[in-house]
C-alpha cells in the first residue's frame, strides 16, 4: 500500500508539530517556506561498521530494514530531476548534494560517478551543484579518491579520536577494530593532491574521554575543520551521562575544556564549527547551521528507495519520526516544504517552547538541535535535553569573548 501524504500513523499524532495546521504553525494562511539548498542522498542504507551511538541502526527507528541496500540508477535520475526542478523554480544559484548512508562508499565507484554526472547534467546551467560525502573512510582507497577528485566531491570523515577512543564506539560489525582502516583512508585523503578534497572530520562527543587528548589526536591529520557532535538523545532516551540533575553539566564541562584548548592556541589550528558559530551569534551575526541559533533548516533527505524524509537524526526520537510520506517519483520538493515537521524547523522563534522563549541565550542557542527537544506528550516543542549544558557553554564563551574585547579596548585606549 502506498503511504499517504504526511502519513504519521506510526508516530504520535497529538505531539507537536504533527497534525498542526500550517496556518497555526506560521501565523500565515499562505506559506511557501524557504527552498531546500542541501539534499542528503542515502545512496547506501547499510554500513560496514556498527557504531554504538548510530541513530540509523541502534536507536528508536528501524526503517533501514525496509530500504533497498543501494539507490538504483532510476531513483538517482528521478532525484536529480526533482532537485533540478526545485533549483529552477526557486532560482537557486547553488545546491549542495551530500552523499550519505549507511556508508556511502559501499555504493561503489560506478554508481557514485553516475550520480554526480546525472545531477550536474540535470541541473539548470545557472545552478552550481556542489558535492560532499560523509564516510567512515574504511573503503577510501586511491580509486575512490581519484573519482572524488575528478568530480570535486569534498570528503568528510567520521572518526572519534585516537585508536582507543575511536575503537571504544566505532567497531566493525564483527567486533574488530576499524581504526587502522580509517587511519589508512584518512592518511591518503589528508596528504598530497587529495588534500584539496578534504572537508574535515566529524567526531561524536564521549564525555568519558579526555577532550584535549581527542582533539590533539584529530589534529594529527591537519583537518581544515572538525565538527564535534552531541550524541543524539531526547527527554525519553537521555544521552549517556545527561541525567536529570540540572546542576550537573558534563557535556558543557567537556566542551568548555575543548574550547579553552582550541581558543587559547597560539595559532589557529583548525575550525571547530560549533564554537565558531556560537561566537558569530554572540557577536550579532547569523549562524550557518540549524543546530546553533534560529537559522531555518534548508535540508531534506532522500532515502535509497526515493522516499523524501526529514533530517535523519529525527530517527533517534521514534520509529517513523523522519517520514513525510512523499516520494521523488510522485512528489516535488515543494510538497515537503509544507510538511509540518519541516515547517516547524523553518519558523525560528515561533517554534520555541515557553521555557526557551524566556531564556537569556535563546538567540544564540535557538532551543538546541531540534531532534534533541523531543519529549513524549509535548513532541518537539520543548527545550533541548542538553539545555543545562548549552546554557553553560554559551555563557562561558560569551564571558570569554567579552573579557577579551574589554582587554583589547583597554589596550587600544
Ligand atoms: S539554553 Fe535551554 S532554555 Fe535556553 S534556549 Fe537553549 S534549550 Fe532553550
Amino acid at each position: 500500500m502506498a503511504p499517504e501524504l504526511f502519513d504519521v500513523a506510526r508516530s504520535a499524532p497529538s505531539e507537536w508539530p504533527v497534525g498542526v495546521p500550517i496556518e497555526e504553525l506560521t501565523g500565515h494562511s499562505y506559506w511557501r517556506g524557504q527552498p531546500f539548498r542541501q539534499f542528503v542522498l542515502k545512496v547506501h542504507s547499510r554500513c560496514n561498521l556498527s557504531c554504538t551511538y548510530c541513530y540509523v541502526y541502534q536507536l528508536a527507528d528501524q526503517s533501514w530494514r525496509e530500504q533497498p541496500a543501494v539507490m538504483s540508477r532510476g531513483t538517482v535520475d528521478a532525484t536529480a530531476a526533482r532537485v533540478a526542478e526545485h533549483a529552477r523554480r526557486h532560482g537557486l544559484t547553488a545546491v549542495q548534494i551530500t552523499l550519505h548512508g549507511g556508508e556511502p562508499l559501499l555504493a561503489g565507484a560506478e554508481l557514485l560517478g553516475y550520480l554526480v554526472t546525472a545531477f550536474r547534467a540535470a541541473a539548470p546551467s545557472t545552478t552550481e551543484v556542489a558535492f560532499g560525502l560523509q564516510t567512515n573512510a574504511v573503503l577510501l582507497d586511491d580509486a575512490m579518491l581519484e573519482l572524488c577528485l575528478l568530480h570535486g566531491v569534498q570528503i568528510g570523515v567520521s572518526i572519534d579520536g585516537g585508536a582507543a577512543s575511536h575503537n571504544s564506539r566505532r567497531l566493525r560489525r564483527n567486533g574488530r577494530s576499524s581504526f587502522e582502516a580509517t587511519d589508512a583512508g584518512l592518511a591518503r585523503l589528508a596528504s598530497g593532491r587529495f588534500r584539496d578534497i578534504f572537508a574535515g572530520l566529524l567526531c561524536v562527543v564521549d564525555i568519558g574521554s579526555d577532550p584535549v587528548e581527542v582533539y590533539e589526536s584529530l589534529l594529527a591529520w591537519r583537518p581544515p575543520a572538525v565538527d564535534f557532535l552531541l550524541p543524539h538523545g531526547n527527554w525519553r532516551d537521555r544521552p549517556p551521562g545527561r541525567g536529570p540533575d540540572e546542576q550537573h553539566t558534563p557535556y558543557a564541562d567537556w566542551l568548555i575544556t575543548l574550547f579553552e584548548r582550541w581558543y587559547s592556541a597560539p595559532e589557529h589550528e583548525t575550525e571547530i564549527r560549533l564554537f565558531a558559530e556560537i561566537i558569530v551569534m554572540l557577536l550579532g551575526g547569523q549562524s550557518q547551521v540549524e543546530s546553533v541559533g534560529l537559522t531555518p533548516s534548508a535540508v531534506v533527505v532522500v532515502e535509497t528507495d526515493g522516499a523524501i524524509e526529514q533530517v535523519d537524526a529525527l530517527k533517534s526520537a521514534y520509529h517513523g519520526a523522519a517520514r513525510t510520506g512523499l516520494h521523488v517519483g510522485r512528489d516535488d520538493f515543494d510538497a515537503a516544504l509544507r510538511h509540518p515537521g519541516i515547517v516547524a524547523r523553518q519558523i525560528g522563534a515561533a517554534a520555541l517552547s515557553a521555557h526557551c522563549a524566556d531564556c537569556s541565550v535563546r538567540r544564540v542557542c535557538g532551543g538546541g538541535y531540534y531532534p534533541h527537544r523531543y519529549r513524549p506528550g509535548t513532541g518537539f516543542r520543548d527545550r533541548s535535553v542538553y539545555c543545562p549544558d548549552l546554557f553553560a557553554l554559551i555563557t562561558h564563551i560569551g564571558r570569554r569573548i567579552r573579557t577579551e574585547l574589554d582587554d583589547v579596548r583597554r589596550r587600544t585606549g
